[in-house]
């Protein structure tokens, strides 16, 4: 799960890690008041959503100027101005797709003097099985391209969580980002800060772009992305609070309350499968033959009915798909369970798209007659080949 910059800043002063001061912003009158309490003279307006690339973003609207959805102002007039061009228009950057999001809130912040950007993230290394944090000098807009241009640039480190964070690994990264004097021991107390953070909150990933030193020789946060592990948050109820449903997609926010891994992806073959191995399975197959998916869903191993009515309704009411595979081996779970759920829900909807039956597995038998006895038009198929072969040439038939 993901949450917006300006509560990772508040998570920042709650674990003592420096960032700059500001104030979130619903609609421009707060916007005003936040710019208010600031002392300039200069603000920072900040969309927030969650996807980076603001600054270079562009909105879809022409009434919100040529500019990005990160802006200096000047004054507290001009804060006003770009609070009024940014809420509520579409903001495309390189990671939200051509779609773009609304933007609907704001962080206004006391304008920092940047001396230099720097890099700064965290996340769990699934290699070593440990926190890695990895720190590049050349932070700021363009780190992606440093990471494939020079990535010599970057320094990956781990630490090993028998022993713990230790300050020769914060002045490794100092000695790393080129830090010097008092910065190399805010560097070190930083960095300890933020593993505390990163292990206690259950962190899958974060990021820093940029850390900057500022003018004054400060080492500070500009930017927080978090990204929080999925399965942990029902111990942090206090993170869960700050998840922004507007941020999400419909789609996935309905499969989230049934338990279902649910992804939307960009393709029109729906598919219901389970065991996340088989659903990635089910993908890739589906792309051999020459069609693209419109989901990942695994319903998982002991699903009551009811949770696989709730999961195939999601795939009929997505406009997207013209076609569906149901692709079940079922070990624990039961293939006339999925029958059931499968009918009812059809029966519920209506399926007006082809749809393609693999079933194996406990009590694969009653499992077809139900699917027989139910009058829908399924094409039965045999094997995972079979299935995605006549599932594509369905499809493609459409054109
Ligand atoms: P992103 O584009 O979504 O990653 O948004 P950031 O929060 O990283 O902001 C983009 C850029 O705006 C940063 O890399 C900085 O160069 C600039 N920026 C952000 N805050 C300040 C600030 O307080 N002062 C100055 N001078 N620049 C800032
Ligand atoms: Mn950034």
């Amino acid at each position: 799960m993901n949450i917006h910059e300006y509560q990772a800043k508040e998570l920042y002063r709650q674990y003592d890690v420096s960032t700059a001061v500001g104030y979130p912003a619903f609609s421009v009158d707060e916007a005003v008041a936040a710019a208010g309490k600031l002392p300039g003279p200069v603000w920072v307006v900040k969309s927030q959503i969650h996807a980076g690339g603001r600054g270079k973003g562009k909105f879809k609207e022409a009434d919100a100027g040529e500019a990005g959805g990160v802006r200096l102002a000047k004054s507290v007039d001009e804060v006003k101005t770009f609070a009024t061009q940014m809420l509520g228009n579409t903001l495309v950057t390189a990671q939200t797709g051509e779609a773009g999001k609304q933007v609907n809130r704001l962080y206004i912040e006391d304008g920092s003097a940047i001396a230099r950007e720097l890099y700064l993230s965290a996340l769990v290394d699934r290699e070593t099985s440990r926190v890695a944090f990895i720190v590049s000098t050349e932070g700021g807009m363009d780190i992606e391209q440093v990471a494939h241009d020079t990535p010599d640039k970057i320094l990956t480190m781990d630490i090993d969580p028998a022993a713990g964070y230790q300050a020769f690994h914060g002045r490794k990264i100092a000695f790393a980002l080129g830090l010097a004097g008092k910065q190399i021991k805010q560097c070190v107390a930083m960095v300890g800060n933020l593993y505390r953070m990163v292990v206690e909150k259950d962190m899958s990933m974060l990021e820093i772009n940029p850390l900057v030193v500022t003018k004054d020789g400060d080492l500070t946060c500009l930017d927080g992305k978090m990204d929080f592990d999925s399965n942990a948050l029902f111990r942090h109820p206090e993170i869960m609070e700050l998840r922004d449903f507007e941020e999400e997609d419909p789609m996935e926010i309905e499969a989230s309350k049934h338990d279902l891994a649910f992804i939307k992806l960009d393709g029109n073959i729906g598919c219901l499968v389970n065991g996340a191995g088989l659903a990635m399975a089910t993908l890739d197959i589906i792309k051999l033959y020459g069609c693209e998916p419109a989901n990942f869903l695994d319903v998982g191993g002991s699903a009551p009915k009811e949770r696989v009515t709730a999961a195939f309704k999601i795939i009929l009411n997505d406009d997207a798909v013209k076609g569906i595979l149901v692709n079940i081996f079922g070990g624990i779970m039961r293939c006339d369970i999925i029958a059931e759920g499968v009918v009812a829900a059809a029966k519920e909807l209506g399926v007006t798209v082809p749809l393609v039956v693999r079933l194996e597995g406990t009590n694969v038998e009653r499992g077809k007659e139900i699917l027989a006895e139910s009058g829908l038009a399924i094409v039965p198929a045999d094997n995972l080949a079979d299935a995605a072969k006549k599932i594509t040439d369905e499809v493609k038939k459409l054109g």
